[in-house]
């Protein structure tokens, strides 16, 4: 028999629902829901009270005092808790939460090794449709985006292989282009997937990638400022060439070659000008 339900007696509960986000932890570990709200609260910061109920395993209805607060976290996506991606959802309340996917997530991607020319509003858009959805790229009220790298918002497929990079090619020139991501959770160096769900890594049918033979790595994450300035302070070099052979394992071919080339000079010039600029400091 169905039973139905007039818009009357549900408006009270919409109402409600406005202020309010599904939350869900992409983990198989179950982690006690007092430990992720107070980690939540910790890096929310939400001016007004919130309320945390768990609707299911590792799925949570938060529900925010204040509309901003919701607003505020929405934008601020992707959430990390302890590495894991804390898969954050808006709510109307009439939608059931099981209907709710949780496979896609909102990451700032870094495109690197971009032409000049390329750097702008429409590429950003043209590349970033190839990962996923775009919903933002970074440039200047213009169009252009000029910098180290062209930064776009993309939402992604989490349980597809993160995408390390693209050959564009450019009046018959092709070039490589890397990317790497803002707030990347901890994702699999096998197979470079963010969340495997209940069937687990199924590369190789199970068993391990060697560690020489992985085509994933840390590189992929833009480091936390706390280690870009650790690398800044030391002469140590790991950080590059981390980020070198990283590079050198995502395509290969004589394109690789030649932007791998291109990237050592990139790097060997930057030491030389930061070596200059100790040596001015010294003299001082
Ligand atoms: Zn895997």
């Amino acid at each position: 028999m169905e039973v139905a339900i007039q818009p009357r007696s549900v408006e009270n509960v919409v109402s409600r629902g406005k202020v309010c986000i599904i939350a869900k932890l992409l983990s198989e570990r179950y982690v006690g829901k007092e430990i992720i709200r107070r980690q939540l609260i910790k890096g929310w910061r939400p001016t007004g009270h919130l309320s945390f109920k768990v609707i299911g395993e590792n799925l949570f209805l938060v529900e925010f005092e204040k509309e901003w607060d919701k607003v505020r976290v929405l934008e601020g996506r992707p959430w990390i808790f302890e590495g894991i991606l804390f898969s954050v959802e808006d709510f109307d309340g009439l939608s059931s939460p099981s209907d709710i996917v949780f496979d896609q997530a909102v990451f700032w991607v870094r495109m690197f090794n971009l032409p000049l020319a390329c750097m702008g509003k429409e590429v950003g858009f043209q590349i970033g449709a190839t990962m996923g959805t775009v919903e933002e790229v970074d440039t200047d009220e213009d169009g252009v985006g000029w910098g180290e790298y062209l930064r776009v918002r993309i939402r992604i497929d989490v349980k597809k292989p993160l995408a390390r990079g693209r050959v564009i090619n450019l009046l018959g020139k092709q070039v490589l282009i890397g990317f790497r991501y803002e707030k990347l959770p901890k994702y699999c160096f096998d197979c470079g997937k963010i969340w495997h769900g209940r069937e687990g890594c199924t590369i190789r049918g199970g068993y391990r990638v060697k560690e020489s033979e992985k085509q994933y790595g840390p590189w992929l994450r833009v480091p936390s400022l706390r280690r870009q300035k650790e690398y800044q302070q030391s002469h140590h070099s790991a950080w590059h060439d981390e980020e070198l052979g990283g590079v050198k394992k995502f395509l290969e071919g004589e394109v690789l070659a030649r932007a791998v080339a291109s990237f050592q000079t990139e790097v060997v010039k930057r030491r030389r000008l930061r070596r200059k600029i100790q040596a001015i400091r010294i003299f001082r």
